[in-house]
C-alpha cells in the first residue's frame, strides 16, 4: 500500500517556505519538494525594502533566513523535479524524476522564470553575452558596455546595478515610460553612464561565438542603430512555471493558474500560491500571504 501524504507543497520559494512553515506548526504529514536551490527567485533580487519589519536586506540575505526558519523546525527539502501530475481523483498523484507519490492536498508554489524575447541568436548567444540575471552575471561585465532590456522593476533595477559594475550601461525599452517604481527611476535617472534608448527594441543580435552588437530599432522613427557592446541582460518579464502540468487545472492565456478567493485551483484540493498564480501584485509579501493562505485552506478541505 503506497502512503498517503496530507499536503505535498511543489517549489521551495517565499511562498512555498512559508507553506511549509504552516504545514509544520498545523502537524500534516508533508513532503516539500523543489527541483533546484530552495530560495527562488529573491535570491536574484538586489536589495528588499518593502518587506515589513526589515528595513533593508539582500534578497539572498532574506532567502536565507527563510531557509534557515524552516530548518530550525526541521523540514527536510527533497531536491526532485515534478515532471507530471494527475489531480482527477481525490487522491492525487505526482510524478519526479525519482518517485511517484499520492497525496490528499497539494500546494503548487513553482513561481515564475524569465521571459526571453524570442529573437534568433538569442538561444545561441546565451550566456555568451545574453543573460537573464544582472546579479549572477553583471560582475563579469566589470569595466565593459551593457544593455538592459525591459522598463519593469527589474531592468531598472538591474541597470542601477549594472552602472556600478560597468563603464556604460543602455536601457532600450519598448514605450517612452517605464512601469517601475517611481523612486527606482530616479535613482537611475541620475547616473551618468547610464543612456536610455525610449521606444526602442533589439531587432537582432550579432556575433559568432559572443555577443559583439545589437541592432536597434526605434518604433516610432524607423531609425536603425548598431550597438557594439559585450552584454545584453533581458528583463521582460516573467512567465509561470507549468511546465509540468498538462490539462489538470485551469490556467490564464498566459498560463497563469487560475485560483478563486480562497487559492483553490480548478481541481478541488489542488491550491496555488504564490508568482505562479494569476494575481495583480507579484511581491515577496504577496507570495507569503499566499503560502500561509494556502496551507490554511487545504487543512480546512483535509
Ligand atoms: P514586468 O513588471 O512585467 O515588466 C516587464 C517589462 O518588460 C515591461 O516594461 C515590458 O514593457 C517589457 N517587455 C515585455 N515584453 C517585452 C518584449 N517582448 N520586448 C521588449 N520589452 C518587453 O516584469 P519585471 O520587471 O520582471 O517584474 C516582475 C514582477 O516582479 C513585477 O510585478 C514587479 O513589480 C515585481 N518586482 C518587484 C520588485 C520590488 O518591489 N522591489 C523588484 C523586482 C520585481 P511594457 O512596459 O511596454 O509592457
Amino acid at each position: 500500500m503506497e502512503k498517503i501524504y496530507d499536503l505535498i507543497i511543489i517549489g521551495a520559494g517565499p511562498a512555498g517556505l512559508t507553506a511549509s512553515i504552516y504545514a509544520k506548526r498545523a502537524m500534516l504529514d508533508f513532503l516539500f519538494l523543489e527541483k533546484w536551490l530552495p530560495g527562488g527567485e529573491i535570491a536574484n533580487t538586489y536589495e528588499v525594502e518593502n518587506y515589513p519589519g526589515i528595513n533593508y536586506i539582500s534578497g539572498a540575505g532574506l532567502a536565507d533566513k527563510m531557509i534557515d526558519h524552516t530548518k530550525d523546525l526541521g523540514i527536510k527539502i527533497s531536491l526532485e523535479e515534478v515532471n507530471n501530475v494527475d489531480f482527477k481523483n481525490d487522491i492525487k498523484k505526482i510524478v519526479t524524476d525519482y518517485h511517484t507519490y499520492y497525496t490528499k492536498t497539494v500546494v503548487i508554489a513553482t513561481g515564475a522564470s524569465s521571459k526571453k524575447l524570442g529573437l534568433s541568436g538569442e538561444e545561441p548567444l546565451k550566456g555568451r553575452g545574453i543573460s537573464y540575471c544582472a546579479l549572477c552575471d553583471g560582475a563579469l561585465y566589470k569595466g565593459k558596455t551593457v544593455a538592459v532590456v525591459g522598463g519593469g522593476d527589474v531592468a531598472v533595477e538591474d541597470v542601477i546595478y549594472l552602472s556600478r559594475v560597468a563603464k556604460k550601461v543602455y536601457l532600450i525599452h519598448r514605450r517612452d515610460t517605464l512601469r517601475a517604481a517611481k523612486r527606482y527611476q530616479e535613482k537611475m535617472l541620475k547616473l551618468e553612464n547610464v543612456e536610455i534608448f525610449w521606444n526602442s527594441e533589439i531587432t537582432k543580435f550579432n556575433g559568432e561565438e559572443y555577443l559583439e552588437s545589437i541592432d536597434v530599432s526605434n518604433r516610432i522613427t524607423k531609425e536603425n542603430k548598431n550597438i557594439i557592446l559585450d552584454g545584453v541582460f533581458v528583463a521582460v518579464g516573467m512567465k509561470p512555471n507549468v511546465s509540468f502540468l498538462k490539462d489538470d487545472i485551469k490556467l490564464s492565456d498566459s498560463n497563469w493558474i487560475i485560483t478563486d478567493e480562497y487559492l483553490e485551483t480548478s481541481a478541488k484540493g489542488v491550491f496555488a500560491a504564490g508568482d505562479v498564480r494569476d494575481r495583480s501584485l507579484r511581491q515577496i509579501v504577496t507570495s507569503v500571504n499566499d503560502g500561509a493562505m494556502a496551507v490554511s485552506m487545504a487543512q480546512k478541505y483535509l
